[in-house]
């Protein structure tokens, strides 16, 4: 790989993201299906992709690196990456792994590819290093017999295993009237027929061309006004935004306000407390202080990681905790399956409205109000990066209450903020929460000025 290629990819326990073809080649991605297959030890490999218009010739490459090193692909065609988790967990645990060919919520230049182990999560940061070393070293085994293909639909079971996790009767009755942007991505396909499994009245938006995004995937605020537009003139309940591959959600509320992908998370944990059962949660550093505002008078422990879905799932399973996630609106609900999943965030959201009879709007002021801002600052040169990190954390170490496990996050009595490179784009994410706007505001730029200075 050359220089000018490795520079453009992003490589992280995420997976590997670039733009298609000037850095996510079709060989590269061949390569990595060789890698896979030689790096897995099961002899089952699913795979599947998201709507992009690359997605199909790129799982093609993947398939046929893999079905090189021997392994049977079992190809699941389109579909949503947390079905990919829920048919390992479910069906073949231990004996199958997954690939899936999307880039998420990354712009529609991108593709990139998603690993899964046996256990139906991500590879970890210990496994994906151990990927890497056989993709730099080249140490591929190519296999005197090639593996099988074969063809599955798996989507119906996916939903079947959802539905069972909720009181889909009490939902049903409801009849929620629901707008979802689905941004041209897998939700495209699926979407309308897993909310008229619950008994809803469905208005789609962005459903066609798959693969040709509308706006911008990500289901962040400034992406949202068109969904925020459409719910107040169809009187819907709710409005729902998933991201192109389906393991990230964002709300609208009736009212057409959007309070934004941080609610979701704060609102499953609240279903699945009141309604479902007690026991610990796990969030990632930078989800919202809500989690621990509305679990304080439930005596339940938060557990807080690293940025990294994998991250969060490792820490649910050692600690047993009945639910989790990612305040980028992925929820984790390990009744169905270990991985973040937009349609068990819409079925527990759904059913909690359903149990307390209230709309979206009032249930919402009900809590504590925080004010978050998220921003990313591209930084051009990668090394300076790390420099930035080093003067803010040697300006603010000593004088601060500061966690340094993922990036540097810095907790004052209203507030905190959260500075770390991301894993997938060229970018410094700054995410910062204060008790009130102007809080939060402060905070931002008081810390933008560091990054820059
Ligand atoms: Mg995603």
């Amino acid at each position: 790989m050359n220089d000018k290629i490795k520079n453009g990819l992003q490589i992280s326990v995420s997976g590997i993201r670039g733009i298609y073809p000037d850095f996510l080649t079709s060989e590269i991605v061949f390569n990595f299906g060789i890698v896979f297959g030689s790096y897995i030890r099961t002899k089952k490999v699913f795979v599947c992709s998201d709507t992009r218009t690359s997605g199909k010739s790129l799982k093609d490459s993947i398939i046929t690196g893999l079905l090189c090193t021997g392994k049977d692909v079992v190809d699941l065609g389109i579909a949503p990456t947390p079905e990919m988790g829920c048919v390992i967990e479910k069906e073949e645990m231990t004996r199958a792994a997954g690939i899936v060919i999307t880039a998420s919520h990354n712009p529609q230049e991108y593709n990139g590819i998603k690993f899964f182990s046996e256990k139906g999560t991500f590879l970890n940061t210990e496994e994906m290093k151990r990927m890497l070393d056989v993709y730099y070293k080249r140490a591929f085994t190519i296999s005197k017999e090639p593996g099988f293909l074969s063809f599955m639909e798996y989507t119906d079971k996916y939903f079947s295993n959802i539905y069972r996790t909720v009181d889909v009767e009490r939902i049903r009755a409801k009849k929620f009237n629901v707008v979802v942007d689905v941004c041209q991505g897998v939700g495209a396909i699926f979407t309308e027929k897993f909310l008229k499994g619950l008994g809803c009245d469905v208005v789609l938006l962005n459903k066609e061309p798959p693969g040709i995004f509308a706006h911008n995937p990500e289901p962040l605020p400034e992406n949202l006004v068109e969904l925020s537009e459409t719910v107040i003139k169809e009187k819907a309940d709710i409005g729902f935004a998933q991201d192109p591959d389906c393991d990230r959600l964002a709300i609208v509320s009736e009212d057409g306000n959007i309070p934004g992908e941080e609610m979701v998370i704060v609102l499953a944990t609240r279903d699945i407390l009141e309604y479902h059962k007690k026991g610990g949660i796990v969030v990632n550093l930078s989800t919202t202080a809500l989690i621990e505002e509305i679990t304080r008078a439930l005596c339940v422990s938060v557990h807080r990681t690293k940025i990294g879905e994998v991250n969060v799932v490792e820490k649910m399973k050692e600690t047993g905790s009945v639910i989790g996630g990612e305040g980028n609106g992925g929820v984790i609900f390990p009744d169905v399956h270990y991985g973040r999943d937009s349609f068990v965030g819409m079925a527990l959201i759904l059913e909690y409205l359903a149990y307390r009879e209230k709309c979206l709007s009032e249930i919402i002021d009900e809590m504590p109000k925080y004010f978050m801002i998220k921003k990313k600052i591209s930084i051009s040169d990668r090394q300076k990066v790390e420099e930035i990190l080093k003067n803010i954390r040697e300006k603010v170490s000593g004088s601060e209450k500061v966690n340094l496990e993922d990036g540097i996050k810095i907790i004052r009595t209203d507030g905190w903020v959260h500075i770390r490179p991301s894993g997938t784009e060229p970018v410094i994410r700054i995410y910062v929460e204060g008790k009130n706007k102007n809080v939060a505001e402060r905070y931002l730029s008081e810390f933008i000025s560091l990054l820059s200075g």
